[in-house]
């Protein structure tokens, strides 16, 4: 197997550094040391289409394949491993949650917001006592009418002050069945839906 770059990811590659060098390097200590999210970096990379890399050019996405993903987050990362993971989360969690199960409504939606930085995305899964054992989770939806009323908290989740939308993943049938689990799109704004203290460690 080659494990060369080819023509598009010397592109990616390039383009990355060039804004890296530029964007990210200069203030990346600064934002550690201050606890601050860096949005509008973000924002900035969704304009250079690194944050829709998998999202087809119909919904405003950069319509390219996982090996050229993988550069994307490997580019990154290897300049800033926090906002590296925070481009990883945004691509694969939300917007790839979206991507592969939302409906072409939902897609048309969300997508070209989150695919071009617009919009910041996050995908709450963890709770306090369930992470990899998620079929515990103790946040529950139910159906009011035409509503779901969602009750519960998540933890630890990336973009989870920042994020404009997220995927909420919470428990619609019994404990423990593994089917009992349904994901909510939960728009920053909707009542009752509030971001809680950062954890700092
Ligand atoms: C940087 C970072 C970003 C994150 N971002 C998000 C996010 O965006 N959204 C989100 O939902 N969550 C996020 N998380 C949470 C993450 O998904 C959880 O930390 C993860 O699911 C593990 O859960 P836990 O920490 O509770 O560990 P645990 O589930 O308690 O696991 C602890 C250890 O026990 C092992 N273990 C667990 N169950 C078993 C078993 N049955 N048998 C044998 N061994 C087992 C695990 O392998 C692990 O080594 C993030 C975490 C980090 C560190």
């Amino acid at each position: 197997m080659d494990f060369n770059y080819n023509e598009n990811q010397k592109m990616i590659a390039d383009t990355i550094r060039s804004f890296g060098e530029k964007h990210i390097k200069p203030k990346f200590m600064e934002w550690d040391e201050t606890q601050e999210f860096p949005v509008e970096c973000l924002k900035q990379l969704g304009e250079l289409g690194m944050l829709g890399v998998l999202v087809p050019t119909e919904y405003g996405g950069s319509g390219l394949s996982y090996t050229e993903y993988v550069t994307v987050v490997t580019e990154v990362g290897r300049i800033c491993g926090s906002v590296g993971l925070s481009v990883a989360a945004h691509n694969s969690l939300c917007t790839g949650h979206i991507l592969q199960f939302g409906n072409d409504e939902q897609k048309k939606k969300w997508l070209p917001k989150l695919a071009t930085g617009q919009w910041i995305g996050a995908w709450g899964l963890t709770e306090a006592n369930t992470g990899s054992d998620a079929m515990r989770m103790k946040c529950v939806a139910t159906q009011d009418g035409d509503d779901w009323v969602i009750n519960g908290a998540k933890n630890w989740i990336t973009h989870g002050k920042s994020s404009d939308v997220m995927v909420v993943l919470a428990r619609t049938g019994e404990l423990l069945d593994s089917r009992g689990i349904t994901a909510f799109v939960v728009e920053r704004g909707t009542p009752g839906f509030s971001a809680g203290k950062k954890k700092i460690n």
